[in-house]
């Protein structure tokens, strides 16, 4: 068995690895590269093999950086079938939706712009909505920890991987071979979804290591933290708007409020969700109570209730009902995405609201260099959105123990229980996060092998 490493290879985007087998070609997942858009769109508009000789995709969870390109493989001839678990298979539709309607309206807007400014690059959309909805066609959904071959001698199973809704750890088995593949791994003790389920055997592991070397700190005061910014604020009879990514994080903090409701933490002012997209979401959580933990049933769902919907969330569809809530007055809870602040609704909303001092922007996620996220968690005094100059007088807040991803003794930990293990690839993850996991399991496991690979780079195993 050889595996290539096409994504996701000493970067966090565009996980692919390609493993080939005797006489079969399969993909585990198929991730857009993300980040400055003209380099992530030179990295996607090409594939580094061919689409129509692949036989197959396993897909570990519904994240664009690893579902992503699906439906581009799909304009591309790939006419086998994708494996998935079914929560993953739910999420794909309006994500990917999302992603092809976004990838138009910019092609539209900048074709517009193109006509009086020749300078301006029009980058075509890499797929439309067709090419989505004939990728859900081919989708074939499984349950976790139950075997399945797909092909003669090539048998897939799925674990929880704890990291988001319907993720999957893989296990595939060729050739008398075992290979694990973490997809993305969520930290153990993780709210609303159950712990990551370790692979029990394979010799071959490839790793992800986002925060290959880092350590978690405070997680279980997040949602202190949170009533405290909301007490703060409320006592300012000020907003609290959080800049949310619309899938996981969202229903992460719905739970959270609700959390601090029924227990009178904070008082029970509104709470506005102003993101289509993370509505949809929510739905599909919703429909998935039973997946998640024991403190999850114990808090809401034995009970009856529903940990993402509670009396006083209100839902915004239209622009319209969006814009009216910058002349609401009292004090209320604004989730709006995009999560790094760089699009969506979000971005009219802290235009509104910056200039005045009662409010808070309360920061949930990572935010990358050179986004409008990462100057407000920066300290500028200013920001410019859309050509306007804000001042900022709201406070800025940040809450970091929202992650969906495991640290370094997580990953470690989800290594050490998988037995058998000789070889480790280290991917998804940039330098520093790789090299520090790998010399912290070398230093643990003498007689480990473990790589780093490149772009293109490839084993047999
Ligand atoms: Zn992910």
């Amino acid at each position: 068995m050889k595996i290539t490493f096409h994504g996701a290879a000493q970067k966090v985007t565009g996980s692919k690895h390609l493993i080939l087998t005797e006489d079969k070609k399969i993909l585990l997942d198929c991730g857009m590269h993300q980040g400055f858009w003209k380099e992530a769109y030179e990295l996607n508009k090409e594939f580094p093999f061919n689409p129509k000789e692949i036989d197959a995709v396993i897909l570990s969870h519904a994240h664009i950086d690893h579902s992503g390109l699906l439906p581009k493989l799909v304009k591309e001839g790939f006419s086998g079938k994708i494996y998935t678990s079914t929560g993953t298979a739910e999420l794909l539709e309006p994500l990917l939706l999302d992603s092809a309607s976004v990838q138009k309206e910019d092609f539209e807007y900048y074709s517009k712009l193109a006509i009086f400014d020749e300078t301006i690059e029009v980058l075509e959309p890499l797929y439309e909505e067709s090419h989505v909805r004939k990728m859900l066609k081919l989708i074939i959904t499984k349950k976790r920890e139950d075997a399945f071959e797909i092909f003669e001698d090539i048998k897939v199973t799925f674990f929880n991987a704890g990291h988001i809704l319907g993720s999957c750890q893989i296990l595939l088995e060729s050739e008398n071979k075992k290979l694990g593949f973490t997809g993305d791994l969520g930290s153990r003790n993780r709210k609303i979804l159950n712990d990551p389920v370790p692979i029990p055997n394979a010799d071959f592991f490839i790793t992800e290591a986002t925060y290959g070397n880092r350590l978690h700190e405070r997680k279980h005061l997040t949602r202190e933290d949170l009533a405290k910014v909301i007490n703060d604020t409320y006592s300012r009879r000020g907003r609290v708007i959080i800049p949310s990514f619309a899938l996981e994080r969202t229903q992460e903090i719905l739970y959270d409020l609700h959390r601090l409701y029924n227990q009178k933490k904070v008082p029970r002012i509104p709470v506005f969700v102003d993101s289509p997209l993370a509505t949809d979401f929510t739905k599909i959580f919703s429909n998935h109570l039973h997946e998640f933990d024991k403190e999850t049933h114990d808090f809401f769902v034995d009970k009856g209730q529903n940990p993402f919907t509670f009396r006083n969330v209100t839902h915004t569809k239209s622009v319209y009902e969006s814009k009216k809530l910058n002349k609401y007055q009292k004090p209320c809870i604004v989730i709006a995405g995009s999560g790094m602040c760089e699009a969506g609704r979000v971005k009219h909303h802290l235009r509104h609201g910056l200039e005045n001092k009662r409010n808070t922007v309360l920061i949930v996620g990572y935010q990358a260099e050179y986004t409008l996220g990462r100057e407000l968690v920066d300290g500028k005094k200013q920001v410019k959105i859309f050509g306007d100059i804000v001042n900022i007088k709201a406070s800025i807040e940040s809450i970091s123990g929202y992650s969906a991803h495991g640290d370094r003794d997580d990953l470690i930990a989800n290594i050490e229980s998988t037995n058998e293990v000789k070889s480790v690839a280290i991917v998804h993850a940039d330098p520093p996060q790789a090299t520090g996991l790998k010399e912290n399991l070398e230093q643990k496991h003498k007689d480990l092998n473990i790589l780093i690979p490149k772009p293109g780079d490839t084993i047999e195993i």
